[in-house]
């Protein structure tokens, strides 16, 4: 396995390009746009939507395997690919599972992991009536108000998650929005005491390794912060390894994957979210592991033996730096001015426009001692230069 097919060409394909050329390995991308972060580090690109089956085509006779950064992908398209014998990794059926995030929630339930309360909204309807009726449900007086609903395809950084306070807000929320016919995972609102995560990886032969769990700082459903090791006690973490090694073997899973988790105020894990890719709450692993989550990925998928996910550094701290503005500018001096902060690493993504929220960059601080207090002082100095006062 020499070539490797990616599935879109954001920051998560540009940050392989690194970890290829350490491995001896060509990549080639399936991008919409040549701006696209990862055209500059690609061997080849396909420009394409990552939803064109018929481009994948195109990309799977260029590669020994396909993987992914993205997963807005046409599932059912890809696998008339698959049996053709185009080799994905991880596996079109794990993906299947998990795209939606509704299935993925019943899933969880089935392999016995722990989740908030959910249900579907389409089939409460279907129950009660329309969206008018919405105030005689049985579920959504179940679980209680504030209530979150999320839409189960396509949704990203926060855009498609909604935290509703009553019916009248549910109804509203509901009624506006783009998403017919109603395909909506609500859940219970988890007044969580801290979100965690965990980046796991799994090989062709079944090996799998975990990363250190990690406590991400999120604002307005966007992560803001991550802080890696997560200060959390041994039987936490311990539960958290077996979720993501239950889900790694149950899902025949080959590649990385990203699990977002709550730790309730009386220290029980639940699961949020799983992604099936490289995932910002592992980005830190670039600079603070001995092997960064991308070399993982592409060391699973091009049957190469799993890397050392250990520390080398006792904390690190990432901070994302999102766009505040629409604008071209580059930001050059507020750069070089964070880069001056001692022990720092910037990743500028390459993205010829800034918009509200985009992820533009990110930056991780590495700390010589574990010190939390520490490094939320790095972080806000971070955001000060970076976000205008
Ligand atoms: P996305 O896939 O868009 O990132 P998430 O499901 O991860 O959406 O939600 C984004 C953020 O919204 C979470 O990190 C968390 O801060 C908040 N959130 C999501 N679900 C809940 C919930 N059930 N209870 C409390 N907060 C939630």
């Amino acid at each position: 396995m020499k070539r490797v097919g990616v599935i879109g060409g954001g920051q998560l394909a540009w940050m392989m390009g690194s970890a290829a050329k350490k491995l001896g390995l060509e990549l080639i991308v399936q991008t919409p746009n040549q701006a696209d972060p990862a055209v500059s580090i690609a061997n080849d690109t396909i420009l394409a939507a990552v939803d064109d089956a018929i481009a994948t085509e195109k990309l799977a006779k260029k590669c020994d395997v396909i993987t992914f950064e993205n997963e807005f992908v046409d599932l059912e398209k890809l696998s008339l690919l698959a049996q053709q014998g185009v080799c994905f990794h991880p596996h079109l059926p794990a993906l299947e599972l998990l795209l939606d995030k509704y299935d993925q929630r019943c899933y969880l339930q089935k392999l016995g992991l722990p989740t908030p309360q959910f249900f579907a909204l389409e089939e409460e309807l279907a129950h009660i009536g329309s969206v008018k009726d919405l105030s005689n449900s049985v579920s959504c007086q179940k679980l209680g108000f504030p209530l979150v609903i999320k839409v189960r395809r396509h949704g990203y950084d926060g855009q498609g998650t909604f935290i509703v306070k009553n019916i009248d807000d549910l109804q509203s929320k509901v009624t506006f929005s783009q998403i017919q016919p109603h395909l909506f995972l609500v859940e219970e609102f988890v007044p969580f005491q801290k979100e965690l995560a965990v980046i796991a990886a799994r090989s062709v032969n079944g090996d799998i390794v975990t990363y250190p769990v990690v406590e991400t700082q999120q604002k307005q459903q966007v992560c803001r912060r991550v802080i890696a090791p997560a200060d959390i006690t041994p039987t936490v973490s311990a539960e958290i390894n077996h979720i993501a090694a239950t889900l790694l073997h149950q899902l025949g899973y080959v590649g990385v994957l990203g699990i977002e988790l709550f730790l309730t105020r009386d220290d029980k894990v639940l699961v949020n979210e799983i992604a099936p890719r490289t995932h910002n709450s592992g980005h830190f692993s670039l600079d603070a592991c001995k092997t960064s989550q991308f070399e993982q990925q592409l060391r699973a998928v091009c049957r190469l033996p799993l890397g050392n996910s250990q520390l080398t550094y006792p904390c690190a701290i990432m901070v994302n730096l999102l766009g505040y503005e629409k604008s071209q500018d580059q930001h050059i001096h507020k750069r070089k001015e964070i880069q001056k902060i001692a022990q720092t690493h910037l990743y500028w993504y390459g993205k010829s426009e800034s918009r509200v929220g985009r992820k533009m960059a990110h930056v991780t601080a590495l700390l010589d001692i574990c010190d939390r207090h520490k490094a939320m002082g790095i972080a806000d100095q971070i955001e000060t230069i970076w976000y205008p006062s």
